[in-house]
């Protein structure tokens, strides 16, 4: 017996847990990467009537039903972002930071980002434009920092690159009270537009005013899929699959809003279960 998890299923909303209730029925050893919240998308959502047996439910209430029912079968989540999955041969490596999880499959259960990238968003990754603000803030010690949030969670982020960067711009995409901690956060309420450089970024540019920086971070609910996973097979901006919700990759499963569309609970749990179910038979098939 080694260390890895059987099964890592990356994402909290309702494809990745029904994805985790299928996989510990069939008492596998996973690991369930997401949120508190679950999900951004099911605690906004006003009110359900296509959840069968939950009409009218809201979404908030619907949370409350999921986390109940995780509770009851002793699934905990790992409030964990993962920044990248490689494919080591005959297991997955999954990392945080400088962490790695292993897990001979992984489900992918990261959901869809619905706004566009920036305008110099794609051009300047790398170079200047980054997803994972933790990651990368020991590059900008000293330096000017902007960070696009698009979720509350963004702010903690914000926070721990403050601690590093001189001066940091976070400019809210969402409404509500910030909870930023030091005296070098600015928050810009303005809409961005591009983001601009020459071999690496230099400034931001929004509606009203512009930014000079030295980096840009991010921050969204997912990230696009092909970006976390090297390799992985990606058609018009969603993860192909089969029927059996295989990725190209094998031990590598996909399910819910991240393989496309219609984009609705009771199609990503139903793919969340076929894929479980799917990842089980591939690991009794290496024994
Ligand atoms: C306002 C609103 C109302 C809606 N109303 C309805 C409705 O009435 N009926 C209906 O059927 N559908 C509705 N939907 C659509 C529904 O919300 C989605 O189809 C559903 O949530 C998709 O589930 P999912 O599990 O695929 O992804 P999501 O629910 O988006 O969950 C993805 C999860 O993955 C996590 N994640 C992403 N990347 C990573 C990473 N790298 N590491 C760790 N975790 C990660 C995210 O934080 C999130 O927790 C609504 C959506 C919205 C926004």
């Amino acid at each position: 017996m080694d260390n890895k998890y059987d099964i890592a299923v990356v994402g909290s909303g309702p494809a990745g847990l029904s994805a985790a209730i299928n996989g510990k029925i069939r008492n596998k050893r996973i690991i369930v990467f997401g949120s508190k919240e679950l999900s951004n998308k099911v605690i906004k959502a006003p009110k359900v009537d296509n959840y069968l047996g939950f009409y009218g439910i809201t979404g908030a209430e619907m949370k409350k039903q999921f986390k109940k029912h995780i509770d009851a079968m002793g699934i905990k989540i790992t409030y964990e972002r993962i920044n990248a999955i490689y494919a080591m041969g005959d297991y997955y490596g999954l990392a945080v930071n400088e962490k790695i999880y292993e897990a001979r499959t992984v489900i992918l259960a990261t959901g869809i980002e619905y706004t566009k990238p920036l305008r110099g968003e794609e051009e300047f990754l790398g170079k200047g434009v980054g997803y994972c603000a933790t990651c990368d803030a020991p590059l900008y010690k000293g330096k000017i920092v902007t960070i696009i949030g698009y979720n509350k969670e963004a702010e903690e982020e914000t926070n721990y690159v403050s601690e590093l960067a001189e001066k940091v711009y976070y400019v809210p995409m969402y409404r509500g009270a910030y909870d930023l901690k030091r005296g070098n956060i600015e928050v810009v309420s303005d809409r961005p537009i591009e983001i601009q450089g020459k071999d690496r970024v230099t400034k931001v540019v929004l509606k009203e005013r512009e930014i000079i920086t030295d980096g840009v971070f991010v921050l969204k609910d997912s990230v696009a899929p092909n970006q976390l996973v090297p390799g992985l097979l990606v058609e018009n901006d969603h993860i192909k699959v089969d029927l059996n919700m295989q990725t190209n990759l094998s031990g590598c499963f996909a399910a819910g809003d991240c393989t496309g569309k219609p984009y609705q609970y009771m199609r990503a749990a139903g793919q969340g279960q076929v894929a479980a179910l799917n990842a089980v038979s591939y690991l009794d098939s290496l024994k």
